[in-house]
């Protein structure tokens, strides 16, 4: 058991940690007040390749675990930034290194890797089916060499920053399928070849998160589109959302760093009733309390992402890990509002809008509802609540 970061872990923080600082706060706040997507701090991320990170270096990336993606996205929002920006040209191209055919790999992967092709969107979550992906009702039809398409997704974020993107469809009714489990299928869909037939509408949010509504009509997609094989969609996306949890927890644990740093920073500078507002401990507790949480979590990412690069079945140490860091965080950016008190919600101060994000992330991607159950199922033995 070695609970210390490799060389190579702490290189990798403090190279984010510099590029990261060439983007400050005002950067990631005029981007908000705009509501523009933050594509010059992208690109930079693109050019230095750390979104290349896990690809194999057979095809362009790093070769990097995940492990390694996680120190890299938690340093990106430790820093005051947003990694859900970029975050998803991580892990979606999982899909096809996992489970693509020899072709697609050679076709995608290295333009993932160079950033000539954003791959950064995944479409599972539809108005009907919410948390339950099992009822999706998005349809693939299979045609003579291929497959037409029609239904609706929902909060398909970074859409319009992808020039492809992985969809997730039934290609067998629910009703007809021994396990609902079965009857998915997953394709990777080029957007500008679509055309007319995918139409997308962004949804305002609270916070500078680029998603959407995307209309499917008649989608005329090729076998060659198709990831693996049909009807084991689920599995492989079951697969790839491993390492989407195990990315958003690091996140969170970053914003978590960043309000703690915040917050205990402003207690002990802030002077009401003639002294630091810190040194009363309704001010306090909740900071430290909030640091051990987020020190547990940073623990528990740690151990789910190391079982997840040996390969090993962590399914449960990584719904865990991301449960409690997107708990710990939230407690450190209440913690962190309570302590600037009305300056909390002045935008200038930063705190409402990691405030916002930090929300997020207790909801989207999988409510940690969805997880607490799934947790008294699977470890726990407890009768299926969902
Ligand atoms: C900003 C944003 C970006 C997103 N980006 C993407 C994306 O890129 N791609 C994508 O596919 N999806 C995306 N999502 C969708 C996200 O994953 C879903 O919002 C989330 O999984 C919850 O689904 P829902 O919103 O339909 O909530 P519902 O399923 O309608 O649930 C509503 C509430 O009820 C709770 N609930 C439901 N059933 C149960 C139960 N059995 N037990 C206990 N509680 C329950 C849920 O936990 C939740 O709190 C995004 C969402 C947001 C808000």
């Amino acid at each position: 058991m070695d609970f210390n970061y490799t060389d190579t872990q702490l290189e990798i923080r403090e190279a984010v940690g510099k590029l990261c600082a060439e983007f400050g706060n005002e950067y990631w706040r005029n981007c908000e007040i705009e509501g523009s997507y933050p594509e010059k701090f992208v690109q930079a991320m693109t050019d230095a390749g750390w979104l290349a990170a896990l690809i194999p270096q057979e095809y362009g990336g790093s070769g990097l675990g995940v492990m390694e993606g996680c120190v890299i996205l938690e340093e990106v929002n430790h820093s005051g930034g947003n990694g859900a920006a970029c975050h998803a040209q991580m892990y979606t191209m999982a899909s096809i290194l996992n489970h693509g055919s020899d072709e697609q790999k050679q076709r995608i992967l290295p333009r993932v890797a160079d950033g000539s092709l954003r791959l950064q969107a995944f479409g599972v979550t539809e108005p009907d089916a919410g948390s339950n992906t099992l009822q999706i009702k998005t349809f693939a039809q299979k045609v003579n060499g291929g497959y037409v398409i029609n239904g609706q997704k929902i909060w398909t974020s970074r859409y319009m920053q992808s020039h492809m993107y992985v969809l997730i469809t039934r290609t067998t009714p629910v009703q007809e399928v021994k396990k609902k489990t079965d009857g998915l299928t997953l394709f990777v869909v080029d957007i500008a070849k679509a055309g007319k037939s995918l139409k997308a509408r962004p949804i305002r949010t609270m916070l500078n998160h680029h998603t959407n509504e995307v209309f499917i009509e008649n989608l005329e997609v090729s076998d060659e589109d198709r990831i693996g094989e049909e009807g084991q969609g689920f599995r492989y996306l079951v697969d790839t959302l491993n390492s989407e949890r195990l990315l958003v927890a690091s996140e969170s644990l970053g914003d978590g760093k960043w309000f703690i740093d915040q917050a205990s920073r402003y207690a002990s500078e802030r002077v009401v009733f003639d002294r630091p507002i810190g040194r009363n401990q309704g001010i306090q507790f909740p900071i430290s309390k909030a640091h051990m949480n987020l020190t547990a979590a940073e623990l528990m990412r740690n151990k789910a992402a190391t079982l997840y690069d040996a390969g090993v079945p962590s399914a449960n140490e990584t719904s865990i890990a991301k449960y409690l860091a997107t708990e710990a965080s939230w407690e450190a950016a209440e913690a962190c509002m309570t302590t600037f008190g009305g300056y909390g919600v002045a935008t200038e101060y930063n705190v409402e809008r990691k405030w916002k994000e930090a929300r997020l992330f207790r909801t989207a991607p999988l409510s940690n509802n969805l997880i607490l159950a799934q947790v008294a199922q699977h470890a726990l033995g407890m009768p299926r609540s969902y």
